[in-house]
Parts: C-alpha cells; structure tokens; sequence
C-alpha cells in the first residue's frame, strides 16, 4: 500500500487499547530497522522527520528511503510524518513534497497565536488531504532545535484543551504530562534513587491525561519525549569509553499504561539512539582492526531493529495491529 495518514490507524489504536510507534528517522539503517522490525510483527509504524533530520539528510533523500521502505513492505500501513515544525513554511514544504502528516508546534507560543498558526497549517494541510499534530503545554529536554530549559516547561491546562481542538480543527493533540525530550529527561534532584543507585524519575501525570481524554472522547492524544533510556546501553556506552551519567527515561510500564489509553502515538527517538551508538562503542572496541562502515553499521541497524520490536511488542501493542 501507498503511504497512509494517521488517521485510520489513530481510530483502529484508540479502539483497540494500544499506540502506535513514531520513531525518528536520519539514515538508511534507521529507515531499514525501524520498518523490518514493523513488517515483521505486522505493526503499523510512523516514521518521522524533524527539522534537523531534514538538514542532516536533505528532505528528498528521507523520502526517497521512505518509499522504499514502504515498497519493501507493502503489507503494513507507514505514515510520514514532520516531527516539531516551527513554522507555516516549513509544513507546507512538507506537505507539498509528500509528507502524509506534520506537526506544527507553536506550544511556546501564546494561546491564541498557538491557534491561530496551527489553523493556517490544518486548512493547507486538509485543502491537501494530510493530518495535522498540535501541541498545548511545553515539555522540558532538548530535541534537535527544540530546547526548553529545566523549569520552563509546563503541564498541558485540560481546560483548554475543547476550545483548542475546536478552534483549529487539528486532528491530534501532544500534551506534557511529565514526559521529557532527550536522554537527560530529568535532574538528579528531581528523581530518588533505587537499591542499585539508579534513578527513579517522577510518575507521569495520568490525572491530566485522564482529564484530557474525558474532554475529548475518542479523539487521538500523542506522547512526546517518550524513550526510556534503557540502562543496559548506558552502561555498554559507559564502559566503552563514552560519557553519559545519571542519563534517565520513563519507565516502560508507565508508557504500556498510556498506550491502552487515549494515547493512540508515542515518540521514540532517543532509545534508538542509544541502541545503536552502544552498539557500535561496543564494536569498535572489539574489532579495533576493522574499518569497514558496512560491518559496524549492520550489528546497529540489527540494535534499532531488536529496539523497536520489543518497542512495538511489550510497550505499544500494535503488533498484528494491521
Ligand atoms: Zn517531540
């Protein structure tokens, strides 16, 4: 099949208690491990771009490598999605040049000018017959261009969240409830700390989810900032000569009970970064002989691959979902 939108899979997701995958998207092996691992399990996958994979990669190289992703599994539905646009502009460069959804985050902005912009972005967006993402609240961390200072972010007002969707017509909604962007998604002071010493971050704020879903029944709400930081490849990093301490995610449980709720898509990038930078810290250090891109880039394609299976199988359920 063709690229799809997110709408079918969105309903399909909400009815059936489960999310579906984002997952971000810079080179060929993502591209290929991200959907061998959809196509395997049968699972709905969106696969998205940000801004800054847009300037590493170039828009057409992306979107060559989608569609032949999608050619090479013509058995499960792909969206591709603009992941954080900052701009009209920018959507409509996606929208134009074969994007099946985009994301207009206009979340630092003022109420009204937040409305007013993802309005202009969704009439464009639907004159053309793409989806559209919006956001309300602000999420702390750092994700490519997007950084919010610790103590800037603020949790999505449920109260507004009627007036928001009416007024724009966007067709899902990212909320803040305590995710986080990046690897570092809270500070040390924040979290307490388990028997192993490792850090236990603040629970995800279900009541406002909860609040939001009761406001707007059946409508798809979205996760970002949503890797989990798995401490088995902070620790592959760490002892292979890379440097990241104290680096934490939300735990998985927490995302598994989102997905069975109006969550119907939840963002992972970070996991998948991760997976393949430990992975090839790990190799080099092995096969310090070697020199070959081809043989440090297959075992990290096969890492993001075995990263979003058990992504798609023990925390989304979209497996067998198509
Ligand atoms: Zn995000």
């Amino acid at each position: 099949m063709p690229l799809v939108t997110t709408t079918e899979m969105f309903k399909k997701a909400y009815e059936g208690g489960y999310a579906i995958g984002a997952f971000n998207v810079n080179n060929m092996e993502i591209v290929q491990g991200i959907t061998e691992a959809a196509g395997e399990l049968k699972s709905p996958v969106i696969l998205q771009v940000s801004k800054g994979a847009r300037a590493y990669a170039n828009h057409t190289y992306l979107v060559k490598l989608v569609e032949a992703a999608v050619k090479e599994n013509p058995d499960i539905p792909i969206a591709l999605h603009l992941d954080h646009g900052d701009s009209f502009e920018l959507c409509k460069s996606c929208i134009d040049g074969g994007f099946t959804s985009v994301m207009i985050d206009m979340s630092s902005k003022p109420f009204d000018e937040n409305v007013e912009i993802t309005r202009q972005v969704v009439e464009y967006a639907h004159a053309h017959g793409v989806v559209v993402e919006a956001e309300l609240g602000t999420l702390e961390g750092v994700e490519d261009e997007v950084v919010v200072e610790a103590g800037q972010a603020s949790y999505t007002r449920p109260e507004e969240v009627e007036e928001f969707v009416t007024r724009t017509g966007c067709d899902s909604l990212a909320i803040a409830i305590g995710t986080s962007h990046g690897a570092y998604k809270f500070r040390p002071e924040q979290c307490t700390r388990n028997e192993k010493g490792i850090l236990v971050p603040p629970p995800l704020r279900f009541d406002v989810l909860e609040d939001v879903a009761k406001r707007l029944p059946g409508f798809p709400i979205v996760l970002h900032g949503s890797s989990s930081v798995p401490q088995e490849f902070v620790k592959i990093i760490n002892e292979n000569g890379g440097n990241m301490p104290d680096a934490i995610g939300i735990p998985e449980e927490q995302l598994r009970e989102a997905a069975r709720s109006a969550v119907c898509k939840i963002n992972i990038d970070s996991d998948i970064r991760l997976a393949m930078t430990a992975t090839i810290r790990q190799y080099f250090a092995e096969h310090p002989e070697h020199f070959d891109p081809r043989q440090y880039l297959k075992p990290a394609r096969q890492a993001v691959k075995d990263m979003v299976a058990h992504k798609i199988t023990e925390v989304l359920g979209s497996n067998g979902r198509i």
